[in-house]
């Protein structure tokens, strides 16, 4: 009987492992994870959790007992140093080779740690539930949280702390927060909903010096030279996609991940999804590498249905949402800064969509607090049809994606 061994614990190997016995896979599956607990949900980390709203139970994505009864086996705190897809065998630390028929790597991404960045007790990063615990706790001793940096993470920590009461200082590098992932108008006005809540957001920043006492840092002075204090530090500078793995066993690796075809698979019987799949995107006709929640569910249930089914390629489209204190960002598709933007909705009451558009075609579609249009634009997107962006930007969008001869 085949076995199907899923390395990582995370969003693509708890789903990997669930779908592959719903679709029948008799075989034995066996989850290895360096983490030391059984898979959670990562996205309530930096949300729910993380203000003591929700406790442990309720952040994992399965009982135990669910395990045991669909028969998939957990070896928690356990890491996969190398192997040989020859030899059908994984390098476990400090552990017997672990042999396997079918090979999935669900292996995430380590937070980025910047070298002029001091190691201290108070100086932190968020990526597992381990970190988000500490943090939690860390918080409710501190007054004034200093984040470095305004991506995803850094801002919904920033909202985070601001809804537990706490000062919160940002400092990021680029102009404007999530300037890479939204592009600058977004970006300036995710800085204006931050600064409206209180959160001290200094962009376009760099910090000269660290401060410390003892092992703590108790504050920075900024290229202005003005001095900031903060009693907890929050790192949040993006990830480094986990590597190692791939590379010692010899699977492609290019652009930041593991290149994997329409189907999510690196090589014969290899698997990979979620942060370092390289993936070749049937519907857009290009690779893309996306760190989100519901694409590495999604790659998980789609290498399940490759590797039950045979060769299926893997068409859902990326999809990621974002909240921060009332506001709701959804965002499909894949799109890139050089786009064009074709705005519709509500800009001042925070209730519009942001259609980005190359060569006429949707390549991706932003939406705050507007999910209904986030839907439909999806829809356009997958219609691969090309779009006057004048036209879009009034267009009844039912219509639109009734009817392929409108637009
Ligand atoms: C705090 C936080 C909040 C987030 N919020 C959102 C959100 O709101 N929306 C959204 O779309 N996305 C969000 N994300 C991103 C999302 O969680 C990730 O994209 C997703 O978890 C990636 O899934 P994955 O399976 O690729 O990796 P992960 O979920 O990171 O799982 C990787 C697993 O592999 C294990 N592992 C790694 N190397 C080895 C090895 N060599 N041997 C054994 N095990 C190994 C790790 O221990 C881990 O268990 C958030 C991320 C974080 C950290």
């Amino acid at each position: 009987m085949a076995r199907a061994v899923i390395v990582g614990g995370g969003g693509t190997g708890d789903a990997a492992a669930f779908a592959l016995r719903k679709r029948g896979f008799e075989g034995d599956i066996v989850i290895v994870s360096a983490d030391s607990d059984r898979p959670y949900d990562r996205p309530y980390l930096s949300k729910e959790f993380l203000r003591g709203e929700i406790e442990r139970p309720k952040v994992f994505l399965h009982d135990e007992r669910d395990y045991t009864k669909e028969r998939i086996e957990l070896r928690l705190g356990e890491r996969v140093t190398g192997g040989s897809l020859q030899e059908r065998k994984l390098f476990v630390e400090d552990g017997a080779d672990l042999a396997f028929d079918v090979l999935v790597l669900g292996l995430g991404g380590t937070p980025r740690r910047l070298p002029e960045i001091p190691t201290a007790e108070n100086v932190l990063t968020l990526r597992s539930l381990h970190d988000s615990q500490a943090i939690r706790e860390s918080l409710g001793r501190s007054s004034r949280l200093l984040l470095i940096g305004a991506g995803f993470i850094g801002a919904e920590v920033a909202a985070s702390a601001r809804r537990l009461g706490k000062e919160v200082l940002v400092v990021e590098a680029l102009p404007v927060p999530l300037q890479r992932a939204l592009g600058r108008e977004v970006g300036e006005i995710y800085a204006r909903i931050h600064r409206d809540h209180g959160v001290e957001v200094r962009t376009g920043a760099k910090v000269e010096h660290w401060h410390a006492e003892g092992d703590r840092v108790v504050g920075i002075s900024l290229s202005d030279g003005k001095r900031e204090d903060a009693d907890l530090v929050l790192v949040a500078v993006g990830i480094e996609p986990n590597l190692d793995l791939p590379r010692a066993l010899g699977l492609p690796i290019e652009g930041g991940g593991v290149r994997v075809d329409e189907g999510l698979r690196a090589a014969d019987g290899v698997y990979v999804g979620g942060d370092i799949a390289l993936h070749q995107h049937p519907v857009l006709g290009r690779s893309i590498r996306v760190e989100h929640w519901e694409v590495a569910k999604g790659h998980g249930r789609g290498i399940a249905a490759a590797i039950a089914g045979g060769h299926a390629p893997y068409t859902k489209l990326p999809y990621f949402w974002s909240d921060q204190y009332d506001v709701n960002l959804e965002y499909r598709g894949h799109a890139s800064g050089d786009d064009t933007a074709v705005w519709r909705g509500n800009r001042e009451g925070l209730s519009f969509s942001v259609f980005y558009l190359r060569n006429g075609r949707v390549e991706g579609v932003l939406s705050m607090n507007d999910s209904g249009t986030n839907e439909m634009g999806g829809k356009l997107i997958e219609s691969r049809r090309v779009f006057d962006a004048a036209a879009l930007e009034s267009a009844d969008l039912a219509e639109l994606v009734e009817s392929p001869s409108a637009g």
